[in-house]
């Protein structure tokens, strides 16, 4: 198999479960160290629920970003024009930040947008910034 990132030769280094039921290969790169599994077919069926039961984490992240957020967009950015977040889920994220009083819009072609609601990326709109957190997937190839 291919390295992803410099397309050279990568070696078969172990197999691991995911999902508690496929075997999966991983491979690799010793040229830029990449570590890959083979072609991820069980994407549909891990990303079912884009967000995961047992990440115990997620609100907390979120707040966490929006406070780094609030000071970097205050001091570097016109604070009163239109951001987006790219991939946020459901929309947790935006609503913070909209919350703060920036005016955030959300996107993201693979989950339902359950907390910001109405405020739906435009594509005719121009946006200060574009955010985008744990968000990998939507860049793989593989991934439709
Ligand atoms: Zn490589």
């Amino acid at each position: 198999m291919n390295c992803k990132i410099c397309n050279q030769q990568a070696k078969h280094v172990f197999k691991a479960k995911v999902l508690k039921k496929y075997v999966i290969n991983y491979f690799h790169c010793e040229q830029c160290g990449f570590l890959q599994t083979e072609e991820p077919y069980w994407f549909d069926e891990a990303y079912r629920e884009s967000i995961n039961v047992s990440d115990t984490g997620y609100m907390q992240r979120n707040i966490n970003l929006s406070q780094k957020l609030t000071i970097l967009l205050a001091l570097f950015f016109d604070k009163k024009a239109k951001f987006l977040d790219y991939a946020g889920g459901y929309g947790v994220f935006t609503r913070i930040m909209r919350d703060i009083g920036f005016d955030f819009f959300w996107d993201d072609k693979y989950t339902k947008n359950l907390f910001a609601k109405g405020f739906e990326y435009q594509k005719e709109w121009e946006y200060e910034a574009v955010t985008s957190f744990e968000s990998l997937e939507h860049f793989c190839k593989s991934n439709r």
